[in-house]
């Protein structure tokens, strides 16, 4: 008896360790959810009387590196020398400047005004830019923090605009757009699944759990 209680108790007490230090790390982890569709459409509001426009697409871009809204903002202001700023309507962060799966709006979308994140095809003035912080040709993938959010966000906002699946594109996938972005590693059939039909990529491979981007060309990115 003696014996099976030396054994025991270090044991329960190493338990009881591991399960309290989770349950203390998990609170004290600063967590961002995703937020429901009244959120999402609190999000998406543009300005007081501001009118939505008629989007037809979304395309989908990274990053290419760490950042958040303020950043690529300043970014784009500065180096880009874009008066309007971030060209991107949404950006989903990655838990370095903002938050795992933080969805950010830009001041474009709530003015709705032409985006500066994709000049092939005229998706400008028809497309939703939303970017994902990171890397995803590089690196890995999104966080699932990114994808929660990104398949939300899709979701509501094909619902909204009734974006069909086919209209849903990585940027490299705009016809005359020369990028690799949004990164071979980045699960374009994800967010178009999340519009509710099946993947209509060209050839896409299965890649890691994801699916790799079908049309690579070069590694010019981010061009306007
Ligand atoms: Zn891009």
């Amino acid at each position: 008896m003696r014996r099976a209680l030396a054994v025991l108790l270090p044991a329960v007490c190493l338990l009881v360790g591991i399960v309290t230090g989770w349950i203390i790390s998990a609170a004290l982890t600063p967590g961002y959810r995703v937020p429901s569709k009244a959120g999402l459409q609190r999000l998406c509001a543009p300005n007081p009387g501001v009118g939505l426009r008629q989007w037809k697409y979304i395309i989908l871009h990274h990053s290419g590196g760490d950042g958040d809204a303020a950043s690529i903002d300043r970014y784009h202001r500065e180096d880009r020398d874009w008066e309007n700023g971030l060209g991107y309507g949404f950006l989903i962060g990655n838990g370095t400047l903002s938050g795992d799966g933080e969805i950010e709006v830009s001041g474009r979308w709530r003015r709705q005004i032409d985006g500066a994140h994709c000049k092939a095809a005229g998706m400008n003035e028809k497309a939703i830019g939303i970017c994902f912080v990171g890397n995803f040709e590089h690196g890995g993938g999104p966080s699932r923090q990114q994808l929660h959010s990104g398949i939300a966000l899709i979701r509501y906002l094909s619902a909204r605009f009734s974006i069909p699946p086919e209209n849903i594109l990585g940027h490299g996938e705009v016809s005359g757009a020369n990028t690799k972005c949004p990164g071979r590693h980045f699960p374009l059939h994800l967010m178009r699944a999340a519009a509710g039909a099946p993947d209509k990529a060209a050839a896409p491979q299965r890649h890691g759990g994801f699916v790799r981007v079908g049309r690579l060309l070069d590694r010019r990115e981010h061009r306007r």
